[in-house]
Order: structure tokens, then C-alpha cells, then sequence
């Protein structure tokens, strides 16, 4: 029998009752059992060192555009800021959205 290759606390739980798939966000992570995992917010996001968003326009347009994270709550998911952004190029709205890491050496 081999070792299970990540300790089983190195997973994230997931909190409250199980959501079944067709109720789930695709916005949100789930743990084995479908219970969703707290996403990571823009507190967080800060503490880590992320100061800036990059908001991406979905294909065909695929424009891609930078939010400094301050101007959003702080109690907001990472990825729910793309939802309250506008694309520039074809005005579409809804738009995906990812932290930008800055490298704690400065480079
Ligand atoms: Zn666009």
C-alpha cells in the first residue's frame, strides 16, 4: 500500500451542507463532498502581497485590463470583481478576473 501523497490536512474543507452540481457556482470551489470552499477574498488577496487585478474578456475578444484591488471591498472574492467590470473593447460584461502576484524580490 502506498503512502497517500498529501497529508489529508493539506486539503481545504469545504463549510455548510453539500451543494448538488447542477446548484454549484462556477465562480467557487468544492470540496470531495460538494461543499463549497471560501474563496479566496480581497483581504486576503493583500496580505499576499496582491495590489493589482487583471480582468480578462472571454474569447473571442480576450481583452485584458489591470484594477488596482483597492478600489473594491475588501470582503469581495477575487473572482466575483470581474462580474461589477466592463470591457473597454466590446463592452461586454461579466469578465473574468485573476490576481496578479508581485514577486516579494522586487523583480
Ligand atoms: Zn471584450
Amino acid at each position: 500500500m502506498t503512502e497517500p501523497r498529501y497529508p489529508a490536512q493539506a486539503y481545504s474543507n469545504g463549510r455548510g451542507d453539500p451543494v448538488p452540481r447542477h446548484r454549484r457556482n462556477p465562480r467557487r470551489a468544492y470540496d470531495r463532498e460538494g461543499r463549497e470552499i471560501a474563496p479566496m477574498d480581497l483581504a486576503n488577496a493583500a496580505e499576499n502581497g496582491v495590489q493589482i487585478i487583471r480582468a480578462i474578456c472571454p474569447p473571442p475578444c480576450r481583452h485584458e485590463g489591470q484594477v488596482p484591488l483597492a478600489a473594491f471591498p475588501s470582503t469581495m472574492a477575487v473572482r466575483d470583481v470581474g462580474l461589477y467590470l466592463r470591457c473597454t473593447v466590446c463592452g461586454r460584461k461579466g469578465l473574468e478576473s485573476e490576481p496578479v502576484w508581485s514577486r516579494r524580490d522586487g523583480l
